[in-house]
């Protein structure tokens, strides 16, 4: 039997089925200790220190017991300080970003997943770099600046050098104003070699999901093709990390299998990476399984209602503070304005989930990837964000200046924000109202520019972000940042 060991570099070893189910043993005795819940509350609450705001994170038992109680004060308080902890380390920007469908080509067999090698219902389309370059101006006049490309897993039609390809091409496209600064990329496990690709690439996060964390689910979810290997998918981190990336986002399809066992998993997941590394995940992604093609979740057992998902984002939160959270546009406009308030820091907007589908007129359904719930444009996305108190984020400085992993991580616990992300987030939301926002989107924006600019604290950042705002008003001077 393997033993618990979150510094190993095998997964049955890090994610250790024994340590998951003991830890969910004792949070289920400790669920009602108000006591032990309290101590706990009080370890992951941030705390003012010469050096800036910091705060302890939870281990994966402390944060199972938040996970598991079910006293109302307690799990109000739990939501109090995940937005204490949201607040404290990225303030009230909200990070906007779109995914880009380039291949729904798959040679797996994943249950859940309409684009499993035996749906031979959907259409089955490959962007090529005309097309990419298409969907990348569609994109751009929209106003993204972040992408996360997606991909199926198939060797011989979306091979590594494919990717590189359309990631060369992403970059390349600079129509009027636009620009794609950050490719975050979603694609199968792979190589430390093509991991070292995707690097020099210029690649922003490696992204990949877990699905489940829970072996023998997994093996049956994904019964067929290269990711039935549990153990090679779940080691792609430390793959990804040899090969030069050291932002990587970790993430589970919540509905696959019981959410308190993929929660432990989860947060050990961030441990081990931690303990390895010396970085834990730069993102962690919260997609619960969708109605999609030849796809009904209602075969599928382990659904969980809205309140338990807001439990666990915030419970994500307070284990680990300087991780990033994203939620998809796979959520309605309610459910997504319900977890900004619990620690989300990253939110798609106007996504299509099809290949090509940006390019259309109209959304199309044929070769989509799950149904979208939020159909907003961006436009409206982003006014909403406003309108709610948040400042929508098109920033990507921080990893264009190098400020990746650790050297992000130290940003974030030395309370420099205000003075880099904040200004950051205003110079680039005044790019996003100059050149794509409708009129009252941009009345609302600028608005919040003028009152959240007297938020930066050193009056020198201060001055620059205002003349540099004066200039993207005035010009066509981009892409300032600190
Ligand atoms: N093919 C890549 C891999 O194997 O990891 C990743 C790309 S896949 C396009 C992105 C993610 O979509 C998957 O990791 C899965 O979690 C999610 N997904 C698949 N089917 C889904 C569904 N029916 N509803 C919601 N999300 C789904």
């Amino acid at each position: 039997m393997a033993i618990y060991d979150p510094k190993s570099r095998k997964a049955e070893e890090f994610i250790n089925d024994g340590e998951i189910l003991e830890t969910l043993a004792y949070a289920e005795a400790n669920k009602d200790n108000a006591e032990l819940i309290d101590q706990i509350l009080e370890k992951a609450r941030p705390r003012k220190t010469a050096d800036g705001t910091v705060c302890a994170g939870l281990t994966h038992k402390e944060a199972s017991v938040l996970l598991a109680c079910e006293l109302p004060d307690k799990i109000q308080k739990i939501y109090e300080i995940a937005e204490e902890i949201k607040l404290a380390f990225y303030g009230n920007r909200i990070v906007i970003f779109a995914p880009l469908y380039l291949s729904n080509y798959c040679v797996n067999g994943c249950v859940y997943c309409p684009y499993h090698l035996k749906n031979k219902c959907i259409p089955r389309k490959k962007l090529t770099q005309e097309e990419v370059r298409k969907e990348v101006i569609a994109l751009q006049d929209m106003g993204h600046k972040r992408l996360a490309i997606e991909a199926g897993e198939d060797p011989v039609n979306n091979p590594i050098e494919y990717i590189l390809e359309c990631i060369n091409t992403i970059y390349s496209v600079h129509h009027k104003n636009g620009d794609i600064r950050r490719v975050n990329v979603n694609i199968a496990a792979t190589t430390v070699e093509n991991y070292r690709k995707l690097k020099d690439a210029g690649i922003g996060t490696y992204i990949l999901f877990q699905e489940t964390y829970h072996k023998k689910s997994y093996l049956e979810l994904h019964p067929t093709g290269p990711k039935h290997d549990y153990d090679y998918h779940t080691e792609a981190m430390d793959r990804a990390m040899d090969g030069g990336i050291d932002d990587v986002g970790l993430g589970v399809l919540f509905g696959l299998e019981l959410y308190k066992y993929e929660f432990a998993g989860l947060i050990m997941h961030a441990e081990h990476l931690e303990a390895v590394h010396g970085v834990g995940p730069h993102t962690i992604s919260v997609p619960r399984l969708k109605r999609a093609d030849d796809i009904n979740p209602d075969d599928f057992d382990n659904g969980i209602d809205d309140d338990t998902f807001a439990k666990i984002t915030a419970c994500i939160r307070l284990a680990v503070p300087y991780t990033g959270i994203i939620i998809s546009t796979r959520e309605t406009e309610k459910v997504r304005g319900r977890l900004l308030n619990c620690g989300v820091s990253q939110v798609s907007g106007g996504s299509r989930t099809s290949v090509g589908g940006y390019a259309e007129e109209e959304r199309p359904h044929d070769t989509e990837q799950f149904d979208v719930s939020d159909q907003r444009s961006l436009d409206e996305v982003v006014r909403w964000l406003m309108e709610n108190g948040h400042i929508p984020s098109f920033c990507t400085a921080c990893y264009r200046e190098g400020r990746t992993g650790d050297r992000f991580m130290s940003l974030c616990k030395s309370g420099q924000i205000l003075n880099c992300c904040h200004p950051n987030a205003l110079m680039t939301l005044t790019e996003y109202l100059v050149d794509y926002a409708s009129p009252e989107t941009k009345e609302v924006g600028f608005r919040m520019i003028e009152e959240e600019l007297g938020r930066i604290p050193k009056e020198k950042v201060r001055d620059i972000a205002k003349q540099n705002i004066e200039d993207i008003r005035n010009s066509n001077r981009r892409d300032f940042r600190f």
